[in-house]
């Protein structure tokens, strides 16, 4: 049985499962199908909104023996792709606590990228979140873009493209990913997920048009967040800085990476703000479900100290463009949050 799409890995996608981008996927198939395609593509944009899912619909795509396109080809390029057990695919990622991608890497993609397709036409490198490149690997990679086979394609993606050597990204075609109308993406919640319309628009207006972040709205993913983010915080205050480690280290394990921590613990401040200065106006509240527990913690805290706490985390989100690993980053801002919160 087919899964549905919000059940698919991003391996799993075809361009027909991704949500969006309508313009990207017609200009990535005219490239295909007039034999025009760039040796190189970089696909960039915030983080959630397909750049991967649509990388590896894009390498099916070009490798496809079957009906090009169709929802769920099953001809050996595309299942073999999806599996992730296809000859022609090599695959570079950030890996090790620090995530990054190391010289290692490249260098043996070097020497497999000389090689000639075995199984396919062309021969495919998945780059994700390539801005997470030594300054080695990047040079070396850049070897590869100078140059590249004619039988080479590859594919990268960043959150952050200014944070890629300027010699990649002038070999590179660029393909810019935008969030998504908030219509578009709640008729796809509501259509695909068969989440509520009311829940729907609420995840697609909280997650400012993100696909990735709406669908852990909708799913309950965030309330999960929250949950585990109050208790550790309530750790600290109860224990303080002798807890630090252990909380910083509890918030990192329940998010996904640390803009999401971060972005998270943004919001708790801000709406603590509201209510210290504003307490009758609870729908500006962001987290308007918890307004009676956030009132209560409010209290405890001055606005001063509320507003430092939220400008040291504004002023720290370099940190999530940094090879720097979540709970040690954690570290650093709780360790802020908690002297701005102690003057209260
Ligand atoms: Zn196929």
């Amino acid at each position: 049985m087919k899964l549905g799409s919000w059940e698919m890995e991003r391996h799993e996608h075809q361009f027909e499962s991704i949500v969006g981008h309508d313009i990207l996927k017609k200009l990535a198939k005219r490239f295909v199908e007039s034999g025009t395609l760039p040796n190189a593509m970089i696909l960039h944009g915030p983080s959630g909104l397909g750049k991967k899912s649509f990388a590896y619909a894009l390498a099916k795509f070009i490798n496809c023996t079957g009906e090009r396109g169709l929802l769920a080809c099953e001809c050996p390029a595309c299942r073999k792709i999806a599996h992730q057990t296809y000859i022609d695919l090599m695959l570079l990622k950030p890996e090790g606590p620090a995530r990054t991608i190391r010289i290692e890497k490249i260098r043996e993609l070097q020497d497999s990228a000389l090689i000639t397709p075995v199984e396919g036409k062309k021969k495919i490198v998945l780059g994700f979140d390539v801005e997470r490149m030594s300054l080695g690997a990047a040079n070396s990679i850049l070897k590869i873009l100078e140059e590249p086979p004619r039988h080479l394609i590859t594919i990268l993606t960043t959150n952050n493209l200014h944070n890629l050597l300027p010699t990649i990204r002038s070999r590179c075609m660029l393909l810019r990913f935008s969030p998504l109308p908030v219509k578009e993406l709640k008729e796809w919640l509501v259509m695909s997920h068969k989440i509520s319309e009311k829940s729907a628009e609420m995840a697609a207006v909280l997650s400012e048009g993100h696909p990735g972040p709406a669908l852990d709205i909708a799913r309950g993913e965030l309330q999960k967040r929250r949950e585990n983010m109050a208790q550790e915080l309530e750790m600290l205050e109860k224990h303080g800085f002798a807890a630090i480690f252990r909380v910083a280290h509890g918030i990192a394990t329940g998010s996904k990476d640390l803009a999401t921590a971060m972005s998270d613990l943004l919001v708790w401040y801000r709406d603590l703000l509201v209510l210290r200065l504003v307490p009758e106006n609870k729908d500006l509240l962001i987290n308007r479900d918890m307004a009676e527990s956030l009132t209560k913690i409010a209290d405890r805290y001055t606005p001063q100290g509320l507003y430092d706490s939220c400008r040291s985390l504004l002023e720290r989100q370099f940190l999530t463009q940094r090879i720097v690993p979540t709970n040690l980053a954690l570290l650093v801002i709780l360790n802020d949050i908690g002297m701005f919160l102690k003057k209260s």
